[in-house]
């Protein structure tokens, strides 16, 4: 341990440090309640920790910590003044000199779309919101009062200041931190009062600093915010900023370093970079993707999220860049996380109208399928969200979705049904809420998810999972048994 402990110490909850096996499908399980899942076999199978050196620093960390990380580095803080730590090793730098106890949270509450679907449905509280608690009431953080000050994505959910209150929070940053931590933690560090709120707003790309050490998963962004203008966002009117080639390649080599071989390339729509607008700008994606691949290391090269509109705009694209990647030999496929959240057109048209591109489209779940299959036959896997109760949702709309889960039957895909979550309570979905139409399409959804699991399992996994592959396999049997009786218990009343 530093003598007295580092000025400022940042760190996340226990489930954020993980790589979750290698991809980030597995990634899922950390929005499910502990009665699902036993602590021990969570942190030791699902969930294994990043590794940690004799001081306590984690070889990788979340994305947006190490960039809180660099920046701070970057405007004038030393290194002995700035730790960023494992959670299970604070006493390594948390002391009488900590003035900032930095955290970086995505779902401080256990109150995301995921989480609360899952938690509602399976009962109980999610290890994020449980490890969060627990970093909070460190006895170390209890004795010397650090300011606590927590930012994320996650964040929004403390806007809420009683929450924020309970939890002994300080401050809240939220939006991009970039042009608002630096000088607040300079204030803190001077004596100044830590204000309750704090507002980042979107910055230029030239503001966003090189991460100075790996993140966790490999994750590195290619663009921020999106503007699509989905109602229920906060991405919605954050213009995207593509991320120089240059600053890329230079976040990919550090995450390299780890020993990780397989970059995710993470933006809301991957397939947007280099674009003017939503027009997908191909030879821009191509060459993105041609000059990683080209750095010695990487051997797969994963993606975060992909739009509908994209995939239909670029097929020639998508069937190039799974050439490139030899997708189907060594790497399996390419998986990617799709928002298709509805089957309604009437819907999609209120609360999400840029998703479709309404000029060539022949209507949502008709492109959605289109996109589909197109993913299919260059070996991509889509998990795809819906959305149950969005605000004016009537029978017509879910008979549409439960329609359009049946037309995607035979596509390779995830499909991952989830209550719809607003930033004010009263408009979120409730599962008491839940009607026949409902449980018919959770129970098709995941009908259809236990149908292709145990493929997507066992490429997954030949890709990724290096050790335990047997035992994560009996256990996600295991839990998929559970899951199949609790879900049928509670969708048959
Ligand atoms: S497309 Fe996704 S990230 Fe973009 S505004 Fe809509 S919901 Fe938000």
């Amino acid at each position: 341990m530093k003598v007295n402990g580092y000025e400022i110490v940042l760190t996340a909850d226990r489930t954020l440090f993980s790589d979750y096996g290698g991809g980030i499908f597995l990634g899922f399980v950390s929005c499910f309640p502990k009665s699902l899942i036993p602590e021990w076999i969570f942190f030791n199978v699902f969930c294994p920790s990043t590794k940690v050196a004799a001081d306590g620093s984690p070889l990788s960390a979340p994305l947006g910590l190490r960039v809180i990380e660099s920046l701070l580095l970057n405007s004038g803080f030393k290194r002995e003044q700035v730790a960023v730590v494992h959670p299970d090793h604070i006493d390594k730098a948390l002391g009488p000199n900590t003035k900032i106890f930095g955290l970086h949270e995505m779902d401080p509450l256990g109150i995301g779309p995921a989480t609360s679907t899952f938690t509602q449905i399976f009962k109980g509280q999610a290890y994020m919101p449980i490890k969060l608690n627990a970093l909070l009431d460190n006895p170390l953080v209890k004795l010397y009062k650090p300011k606590v000050i927590l930012g994320g994505s996650g964040a929004w959910q403390l806007e809420n200041k009683k929450e924020k209150d309970r939890l002994d929070i300080d401050c809240v940053v939220v939006g991009e931190g970039e042009s608002v931590v630096p000088d607040l933690f300079l204030n803190i560090l001077k004596g100044e009062e830590a204000p309750q709120f704090v507002y980042g707003k979107p910055v230029d790309t030239a503001m966003i600093p090189n991460i100075l050490a790996p993140s966790m998963n490999g994750l590195v962004e290619i663009s921020r915010g999106c503007g699509r203008g989905c109602f229920h966002c906060s991405l919605a009117s954050s213009k995207k900023r593509d991320i120089p080639l240059d600053h890329i390649l230079k976040d990919v080599l550090t995450t390299l370093r780890y020993g990780r071989s397989a970059p995710i390339l993470h933006a809301e729509d991957v397939l947007l970079y280099g674009s003017n607008g939503l027009n997908v700008n191909k030879k821009s994606v191509m060459n993105l993707f041609k000059e990683v691949k080209k750095l010695q290391e990487v051997k797969f090269i994963d993606i975060s999220h992909l739009s509908i509109s994209s995939v239909l705009q670029a097929p020639d694209l998508i069937g190039e860049l799974s050439q490139l990647l030899q997708l189907g030999e060594e790497q399996k496929f390419l998986g990617a996380q799709v928002g298709v959240e509805t089957g309604s057109q009437r819907l999609i048209k209120k609360c999400m109208h840029s998703k479709p591109d309404f000029e060539k489209s022949g209507g949502w779940s008709g492109d959605v399928v289109d996109a589909f299959e197109i993913l299919m036959r260059n070996n991509w896997v889509p998990a795809a969200t819906l959305l149950i109760g969005l605000p004016d949702e009537n029978d017509r709309d879910i008979e549409e979705t439960i329609e359009l889960v049946e037309d995607l039957k035979t596509f390779k895909s995830l499909l991952v049904p989830l209550f719809f979550v607003s930033h004010s309570k009263e408009d979120s979905f409730n599962i008491e809420n839940l009607n026949d139409l409902h449980r018919e399409l959770i129970t098709k959804s995941w009908e259809h998810n236990f149908r292709w699991m145990p493929l997507l399992y066992k490429e997954y996994s030949s890709m990724y999972i290096h050790r335990g592959r047997l035992a994560i396999y009996l256990l996600l049997t295991l839990s998929a048994k559970y899951m199949k009786r609790r879900l049928k218990r509670l969708l048959n009343p």
